[in-house]
């Protein structure tokens, strides 16, 4: 059984964005519905924008090009605690980074929600498996009657090794388990990664850097698997590029915003075919 929110009124966030080091504005409010992006005067629901998951974070396109960039720890704030009709606008191009997981967002969202019977919108129910990715990489989507997340990653480091997590999709294990699991970066990436205009807002204040034999982290790690807890993190902001909740069991083996992005395509492109029957 989940749970469902509905926001009973706006507010705002903000604060500097990861990868561009700029100050971002965001503006959350209710739309009946639909979830829907705005920027400068553009206005689009989610399924409509271009995805691109390629440069560390899941950037969300208009069809002029105009980006935001990093939306899925805010998108998966609002989705993990069932909340399916909402509009946000951005200023400066980039989700704020916040604690560089969902933790603020769902403070600011338990104060301005309620819990109601039903999502806004009407869920999507995959009806035949399907795979992205390929060899040690890769998603496989399988029906089921609820949303569920089983991901495991490996990093060759002792400090991340192989972490395996199953999660219920349920939002009160959501704000438990999951919306409070920071990002992380690997130390030896790090001048690489700002070479090419990426973590220019990255600080021990919203990511964990992770060195060789040990991890850098504001007030220690939050759990011995707080990576693999980010990972269910991202994959569920990124399951909100469908628009609607996905009655899917999703796998995930060492996957990444850019295989995300592709199974969330071929859930928009089941979905569109499923309306038109
Ligand atoms: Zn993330």
């Amino acid at each position: 059984m989940t749970f469902f929110r509905r926001l009973t009124g706006s507010f705002e966030l903000k604060g500097v964005g990861l990868h561009s080091g700029r100050e971002c504005r965001l503006y959350v409010s209710p739309a009946e519905g639909k979830i829907s992006l705005a920027a400068d005067g553009r206005e689009l629901p989610i399924e409509q924008l271009g995805l691109d998951g390629t440069s560390r974070g899941s950037d969300y396109i208009f069809p002029d090009g105009y980006r935001i960039r990093t939306c899925e720890h805010v998108l998966s704030a609002l989705t993990g605690m069932g909340i399916w009709g909402f509009r946000l606008e951005v200023e400066g191009g980039e989700m704020p980074a916040l604690d560089g997981c969902a933790g603020q967002a769902v403070e600011e969202l338990q104060k301005h929600s309620e819990p109601c019977e039903e999502a806004a919108v009407r869920p999507f129910a995959l009806s035949s498996s399907l795979v992205v990715g390929e060899g040690e990489r890769f998603i496989m989507a399988f029906p089921s009657q609820e949303f569920r997340v089983t991901c495991v990653v490996h990093y060759d480091t002792p400090v991340i090794g192989t972490q395996m997590m199953d999660f219920s999709g349920e939002p009160e294990d959501f704000c438990r388990d999951v919306a409070r699991a920071r990002t992380f970066a690997m130390a030896s990436e790090i001048e690489a990664l700002r070479a090419h205009g990426m973590a220019l807002g990255g600080s021990l204040d919203n990511a964990l850097l992770v060195g060789e034999t040990d991890v850098q982290a504001s007030g220690g790690l939050r759990w011995p698997d707080e990576f693999v807890r980010h990972k269910v993190l991202d994959l569920m902001g990124d399951m909100a590029a469908l628009g609607r909740p996905l009655h899917a069991h999703i796998v995930a083996v060492r996957a990444g915003h850019e295989l995300h992005l592709r199974l969330a395509e071929r859930l928009r492109n089941l979905a569109a075919v499923g309306r038109q029957r």
